[in-house]
């Protein structure tokens, strides 16, 4: 056996050690916290996102005659209230989603670990983004109009023609509530 190999051989190893050691290192002190993780559990009963209006027009569940476009499974609830009334977060959670939502009219999405809360027909004046956290409480919306302009090809119009916020006949949120993705009554998460 020359040097050499035991050289050659040698400084393999080192390579191999230093990248084992390097790799470890990058995992271990990875310390980035997901945002799941740093959001307070979900144990605790939910806030009504509307105080003062508890009156729900549209259950959970199968329907019968839903508003046009609308589908007959009800993925939540939908409690009416003036435009403006504000909308407050109904769990701790990261917005996910802060835009046009076709049938949802303009929507937010909040999602906190496996649990995803969308607020529909909401105004297009947004005062939460993609990305902010919210806590359970923080106004997050305001009741949408009825109609809305300035979507092209927006599918949903009134009786009268006029483009609407979304598959609805008048102002109201709508809240769906799933878990790992299946839409759950939401009033199961209301103690009343
Ligand atoms: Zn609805």
């Amino acid at each position: 056996m020359s040097s050499s190999f035991f050289k050659t051989t040698f400084s393999y190893f080192l390579i191999i050690f230093i990248l084992i050691f390097f790799i470890t290192f990058i995992v271990l002190t990875d310390t980035s916290i997901s945002y799941s993780e740093s959001f307070s559990n979900l144990d605790g009963e939910f806030i009504w996102p509307l105080p003062g209006y508890s009156y729900i027009s549209s259950y959970f569940g199968r329907r019968v005659s839903p508003t046009s476009g609308a589908s007959t499974y009800h993925s939540g609830i939908d409690i009416p209230a003036p435009e403006g009334t504000k909308i407050l977060a109904v769990c701790d959670g990261l917005v996910t989603f802060a835009s046009w939502g076709a049938g949802g009219g303009y929507t937010i999405v909040v999602e906190n670990n496996d649990i995803k809360v969308s607020y529909c027909h909401v105004s297009p004046i947004y005062i939460v983004s993609r990305n902010d956290t919210v806590t359970a409480g923080k106004v997050i919306s305001t009741v949408g109009p009825k109609n809305v302009y300035g979507i092209n090809n927006n599918p949903y119009k009134d009786s009268n023609g006029n483009p609407t916020n979304g598959a609805t006949t008048g102002c109201h949120l709508h809240l769906t509530i799933k878990e790992n993705n299946i839409a759950i009554d939401p009033l199961q998460f209301f103690n009343f």
